[in-house]
Protein backbone atom coordinates (compact mmCIF):
# COMPACT_ATOMS: atom_id res chain seq x y z
CA UNK A 1 0.00 0.00 0.00
CA UNK A 2 2.63 2.44 0.99
CA UNK A 3 4.91 1.28 -2.16
CA UNK A 4 1.63 2.33 -4.02
CA UNK A 5 0.84 5.82 -3.11
CA UNK A 6 5.04 6.73 -3.22
CA UNK A 7 4.69 5.38 -6.68
CA UNK A 8 1.80 7.72 -7.42
CA UNK A 9 3.24 10.74 -5.87
CA UNK A 10 6.41 9.99 -7.75
CA UNK A 11 4.57 9.55 -11.26
CA UNK A 12 2.58 12.79 -10.51
CA UNK A 13 -0.61 13.59 -12.61
CA UNK A 14 -0.87 11.44 -15.63
CA UNK A 15 -4.32 12.98 -17.35
CA UNK A 16 -4.19 14.31 -20.44
CA UNK A 17 -5.18 17.65 -21.13
CA UNK A 18 -6.26 16.87 -24.46
CA UNK A 19 -8.02 18.68 -26.35
CA UNK A 20 -7.00 22.01 -24.84
CA UNK A 21 -3.45 20.35 -24.58
CA UNK A 22 -1.91 18.33 -27.00
CA UNK A 23 -2.26 14.78 -27.79
CA UNK A 24 0.66 13.94 -26.40
CA UNK A 25 0.82 9.83 -26.73
CA UNK A 26 -0.84 9.56 -30.00
CA UNK A 27 -0.34 5.50 -30.97
CA UNK A 28 1.41 5.36 -34.24
CA UNK A 29 -0.92 2.23 -35.78
CA UNK A 30 -4.05 4.48 -34.79
CA UNK A 31 -2.91 7.38 -36.96
CA UNK A 32 -3.75 7.58 -40.61
CA UNK A 33 -1.83 5.26 -42.69
CA UNK A 34 0.31 6.52 -45.34
CA UNK A 35 1.68 4.09 -48.23
CA UNK A 36 4.61 4.06 -50.56
CA UNK A 37 2.27 3.23 -53.72
CA UNK A 38 5.44 0.74 -55.85
CA UNK A 39 4.41 -2.50 -55.89
CA UNK A 40 1.36 -4.17 -56.04
CA UNK A 41 -0.76 -5.07 -52.91
CA UNK A 42 -3.99 -7.15 -52.81
CA UNK A 43 -5.58 -5.49 -50.12
CA UNK A 44 -8.53 -7.62 -48.72
CA UNK A 45 -10.73 -4.70 -47.97
CA UNK A 46 -9.78 -2.78 -50.95
CA UNK A 47 -8.59 0.14 -48.31
CA UNK A 48 -6.06 1.25 -50.99
CA UNK A 49 -7.88 3.94 -53.62
CA UNK A 50 -6.28 6.14 -56.05
CA UNK A 51 -3.25 6.41 -53.52
CA UNK A 52 -4.69 6.48 -50.92
CA UNK A 53 -5.23 4.81 -47.45
CA UNK A 54 -8.94 4.78 -46.92
CA UNK A 55 -9.11 4.38 -42.53
CA UNK A 56 -12.56 3.73 -42.33
CA UNK A 57 -11.93 0.29 -44.51
CA UNK A 58 -8.27 -0.43 -43.33
CA UNK A 59 -8.29 -3.04 -40.32
CA UNK A 60 -4.18 -2.94 -39.65
CA UNK A 61 -3.72 -6.64 -41.30
CA UNK A 62 -0.31 -5.30 -42.29
CA UNK A 63 -0.18 -6.97 -45.61
CA UNK A 64 0.86 -4.07 -47.03
CA UNK A 65 3.58 -3.79 -44.68
CA UNK A 66 6.71 -2.35 -45.30
CA UNK A 67 5.19 0.32 -47.67
CA UNK A 68 2.40 0.93 -44.87
CA UNK A 69 3.81 2.71 -42.34
CA UNK A 70 1.38 5.67 -40.06
CA UNK A 71 1.62 9.40 -40.60
CA UNK A 72 0.94 10.13 -36.84
CA UNK A 73 -1.77 11.93 -38.41
CA UNK A 74 -5.50 11.84 -37.04
CA UNK A 75 -7.87 9.88 -39.73
CA UNK A 76 -10.84 12.11 -41.25
CA UNK A 77 -13.59 11.67 -38.57
CA UNK A 78 -16.66 11.66 -41.03
CA UNK A 79 -19.64 13.77 -39.24
CA UNK A 80 -22.96 14.32 -40.30
CA UNK A 81 -24.44 16.82 -37.47
CA UNK A 82 -22.84 18.40 -34.59
CA UNK A 83 -25.39 18.40 -31.30
CA UNK A 84 -24.01 21.41 -29.38
CA UNK A 85 -27.52 20.87 -26.44
CA UNK A 86 -25.10 17.49 -25.26
CA UNK A 87 -22.01 19.70 -24.70
CA UNK A 88 -22.27 20.11 -21.24
CA UNK A 89 -22.81 16.24 -20.38
CA UNK A 90 -22.93 12.99 -22.36
CA UNK A 91 -23.76 9.44 -21.04
CA UNK A 92 -22.03 7.09 -23.72
CA UNK A 93 -24.07 3.45 -24.21
CA UNK A 94 -21.57 1.05 -25.65
CA UNK A 95 -22.82 -1.48 -27.90
CA UNK A 96 -20.52 -4.39 -29.30
CA UNK A 97 -22.32 -5.45 -32.57
CA UNK A 98 -19.65 -8.07 -33.32
CA UNK A 99 -16.03 -6.91 -32.25
CA UNK A 100 -12.20 -8.46 -32.08
CA UNK A 101 -12.83 -6.55 -28.33
CA UNK A 102 -9.78 -4.33 -29.31
CA UNK A 103 -12.28 -1.07 -30.18
CA UNK A 104 -14.22 -1.61 -27.06
CA UNK A 105 -11.24 -1.66 -24.72
CA UNK A 106 -9.99 1.58 -26.60
CA UNK A 107 -13.17 3.28 -25.33
CA UNK A 108 -13.31 1.52 -22.08
CA UNK A 109 -10.22 3.74 -21.95
CA UNK A 110 -11.23 6.65 -21.63
CA UNK A 111 -12.84 5.94 -18.07
CA UNK A 112 -8.83 5.79 -17.48
CA UNK A 113 -6.72 8.31 -15.54
CA UNK A 114 -4.78 8.87 -18.77
CA UNK A 115 -8.02 10.32 -20.38
CA UNK A 116 -10.23 11.18 -17.75
CA UNK A 117 -13.29 11.35 -19.65
CA UNK A 118 -15.30 12.68 -16.24
CA UNK A 119 -13.06 15.91 -16.64
CA UNK A 120 -15.04 16.49 -19.72
CA UNK A 121 -18.49 15.65 -18.82
CA UNK A 122 -18.80 12.26 -20.09
CA UNK A 123 -19.50 8.79 -18.35
CA UNK A 124 -20.96 5.49 -19.56
CA UNK A 125 -24.44 3.88 -18.40
CA UNK A 126 -25.29 0.38 -18.91
CA UNK A 127 -28.83 1.08 -20.21
CA UNK A 128 -29.59 2.97 -23.50
CA UNK A 129 -32.88 4.34 -21.84
CA UNK A 130 -30.16 6.55 -20.34
CA UNK A 131 -27.88 7.66 -23.01
CA UNK A 132 -27.22 10.28 -24.83
CA UNK A 133 -25.02 8.91 -27.64
CA UNK A 134 -25.05 5.18 -28.67
CA UNK A 135 -21.24 4.05 -29.47
CA UNK A 136 -21.55 1.18 -31.74
CA UNK A 137 -18.33 -1.41 -32.48
CA UNK A 138 -17.88 -4.28 -34.47
CA UNK A 139 -19.47 -5.44 -38.01
CA UNK A 140 -23.06 -6.00 -38.25
CA UNK A 141 -24.21 -9.15 -37.44
CA UNK A 142 -27.60 -11.34 -37.87
CA UNK A 143 -27.88 -11.65 -33.88
CA UNK A 144 -27.33 -7.91 -32.88
CA UNK A 145 -29.63 -6.43 -36.08
CA UNK A 146 -32.94 -6.35 -33.29
CA UNK A 147 -30.76 -5.58 -29.90
CA UNK A 148 -29.05 -2.77 -32.08
CA UNK A 149 -32.65 -1.21 -33.48
CA UNK A 150 -34.04 -1.47 -30.16
CA UNK A 151 -31.22 0.20 -27.84
CA UNK A 152 -31.17 2.80 -30.68
CA UNK A 153 -35.32 3.22 -30.83
CA UNK A 154 -35.04 3.38 -26.88
CA UNK A 155 -33.09 6.44 -26.88
CA UNK A 156 -34.17 9.86 -26.23
CA UNK A 157 -33.70 12.27 -28.46
CA UNK A 158 -31.80 14.21 -29.04
CA UNK A 159 -28.78 11.09 -29.71
CA UNK A 160 -26.03 10.86 -31.31
CA UNK A 161 -24.67 7.38 -33.44
CA UNK A 162 -21.13 7.30 -33.63
CA UNK A 163 -19.65 4.17 -35.62
CA UNK A 164 -16.22 3.38 -33.97
CA UNK A 165 -13.66 1.23 -36.01
CA UNK A 166 -13.79 0.25 -39.10
CA UNK A 167 -15.78 -2.68 -38.76
CA UNK A 168 -18.76 -0.47 -37.87
CA UNK A 169 -18.35 1.78 -40.65
CA UNK A 170 -17.40 -0.62 -43.65
CA UNK A 171 -17.93 -4.28 -42.43
CA UNK A 172 -14.64 -5.27 -41.76
CA UNK A 173 -13.06 -8.71 -43.24
CA UNK A 174 -16.03 -10.34 -43.58
CA UNK A 175 -19.49 -8.40 -42.49
CA UNK A 176 -21.67 -5.75 -43.29
CA UNK A 177 -21.61 -1.90 -41.99
CA UNK A 178 -24.06 -0.39 -39.40
CA UNK A 179 -24.60 1.89 -41.57
CA UNK A 180 -27.25 -1.05 -43.54
CA UNK A 181 -29.62 -0.56 -40.34
CA UNK A 182 -29.32 2.69 -39.35
CA UNK A 183 -28.14 6.77 -40.18
CA UNK A 184 -24.63 7.30 -38.45
CA UNK A 185 -23.62 10.40 -37.30
CA UNK A 186 -20.23 10.38 -37.17
CA UNK A 187 -17.84 7.76 -37.79
CA UNK A 188 -14.26 7.42 -35.86
CA UNK A 189 -11.72 5.58 -38.71
CA UNK A 190 -8.86 3.29 -37.14
CA UNK A 191 -8.24 0.09 -36.57
CA UNK A 192 -8.67 0.33 -33.49
CA UNK A 193 -9.23 4.09 -33.49
CA UNK A 194 -6.64 5.64 -30.45
CA UNK A 195 -8.68 6.85 -27.68
CA UNK A 196 -7.60 10.46 -28.11
CA UNK A 197 -9.18 10.13 -31.67
CA UNK A 198 -12.12 9.15 -30.01
CA UNK A 199 -12.07 12.32 -27.53
CA UNK A 200 -11.56 14.09 -30.52
CA UNK A 201 -14.99 12.82 -32.61
CA UNK A 202 -16.77 13.28 -29.32
CA UNK A 203 -15.71 16.96 -28.63
CA UNK A 204 -16.46 17.65 -32.57
CA UNK A 205 -19.78 15.81 -32.28
CA UNK A 206 -20.58 18.20 -29.50
CA UNK A 207 -19.50 20.92 -31.15
CA UNK A 208 -16.61 21.61 -28.29
CA UNK A 209 -13.55 21.71 -30.59
S1 LIG B 1 -2.89 -2.74 -43.68
FE1 LIG B 1 -4.14 -4.36 -44.70
S2 LIG B 1 -6.21 -3.50 -44.77
FE2 LIG B 1 -4.83 -1.78 -44.36
S3 LIG B 1 -4.37 -0.90 -46.37
FE3 LIG B 1 -2.73 -2.41 -45.91
S4 LIG B 1 -3.42 -4.31 -46.85
FE4 LIG B 1 -5.23 -2.96 -46.72
S1 LIG C 1 -12.08 -2.15 -36.32
FE1 LIG C 1 -10.25 -3.40 -35.94
S2 LIG C 1 -9.99 -3.29 -33.70
FE2 LIG C 1 -12.09 -2.64 -34.14
S3 LIG C 1 -13.35 -4.51 -33.98
FE3 LIG C 1 -12.73 -4.30 -36.13
S4 LIG C 1 -10.84 -5.55 -36.31
FE4 LIG C 1 -11.19 -5.17 -34.13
Amino acid sequence: MKAWFLRSLKKGIVTSSFPSGKNEALSPWATLPMRDMSGEVDCPVDAIQDDRVDSGKCISCGICFPQFKPSMQIPQINMVRVEKSLSKSMKLYLFDSGTCGACNLEIMALNSPQYDMNRLGLSFTNTPRQADAIMITGVLTEGMIAPLKAAIDSMASPKIVFAVGACAISGGLMGKSISEITGLDVQVPGCPPDPFVIVAAIEKARGRI
